[in-house]
């Protein structure tokens, strides 16, 4: 069984309760109270493939070391058909804890995306999802299938206007392209993330102007990414935290295995870059991500 209850939430609420009374709330109604407890001190890893090969006879110990470290939630982004028994299991076994995405990555895209699509839409009729994910352009691994990928990224946009879902994009070496398809796909209440964004400022901007958040993971630690000075000229609401476990292991862990519990290390540096403190940059980004999936 999972330690997610009894201590940990009475350390949460004695603490938000000084922390409250100091920045002179008064927490008389219970139920404001308890809602805004609701963010604090908490985390979300909002993309983290936990559910993947990878972790298979460790995922409760997993799940368990991100509680500890305060990652409380757990938003998992979809590959393809070949993943989703997995991913489903894990949101079954960690309820509450793991919230499923569906959705074809770019790099499934292959000559059968048709039936790979039509999964996609037969999950959305059967199961609940937080969001349509992951999904976007990789023109870096392979661009044979370039083409199709343009074509099922936008079913895709249409999926998450269907379903009123927020997206979450993935985006390599394709920013133009995402970016046009996204503007030109637009549609009232789209939101969601461009996970891992690795572009420039002006380019982040320009999704943040579309009601977009940025999602930082690992790579903010890595020395000479550049994704510092990007992260300092957006506002700290603009930006939301993510391991994209297995991959992109923050310092000191970097080039092995990553997990969300790991999430701590990209709070600590992106603390540092706007100046606030760590409960602060928690609460900043957790809200932001429960308003993106409504979790
Ligand atoms: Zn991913």
């Amino acid at each position: 069984m999972l330690k997610i209850t009894s201590a940990q939430f009475y350390q949460k609420i004695i603490y938000n309760y000084i922390t409250f009374s100091f920045k002179g709330y008064k927490a008389s109604n219970r139920k404001t109270f308890l809602h805004l407890t609701k963010y604090f001190n908490m985390l979300i890893d909002t993309h983290s493939h936990i559910y993947s090969e990878e972790f298979i006879g460790e995922r409760e110990e997993v799940v368990q070391r991100s509680i500890d470290n305060g990652i409380e939630k757990i938003v998992l982004p979809n590959i393809d058909s070949s993943t989703i028994k997995m991913m489903l299991e894990t949101s079954k076994q960690f309820e509450n804890i793991c919230f499923p995405m569906i959705g074809l990555h770019p790099t499934s895209v292959k000559e059968d995306f048709e039936e790979e699509l039509e999964v996609v839409e037969y999950w959305l009729n059967k199961e609940k999802f937080y969001g349509i994910g992951e999904v976007g352009i990789d023109l870096y691994w392979d661009d044979t299938f370039r083409k199709e990928q343009e074509l099922v990224f936008t079913r895709q946009l249409k999926l998450a206007q269907k379903y009123n879902l927020p997206l979450s994009i993935h985006i390599r070496e394709s920013f133009d392209i995402v970016y046009e398809l996204v503007k030109k796909n637009r549609f009232d209440g789209m939101k969601g993330i461009f996970h891992c964004f690795t572009g420039n400022t002006a380019q982040a901007k320009s999704v943040i102007d579309l009601g977009f958040k940025i999602g930082v993971g690992g790579i903010v630690t890595f020395k000479n990414s550049g994704i510092d000075k990007m992260v300092a000229q957006l506002k700290p609401d603009d930006i939301v935290l993510e391991t994209d476990a297995p991959y992109l292991a923050p310092t000191p862990f970097r080039g092995k295995r990553n997990e969300s519990s790991y999430l701590v290390y990209v709070l600590s540096k992106v603390s540092a870059i706007f100046g606030i403190s760590e409960n602060e940059m928690a609460d900043l980004t957790t809200k932001t991500a429960c308003t993106v999936f409504d979790i």
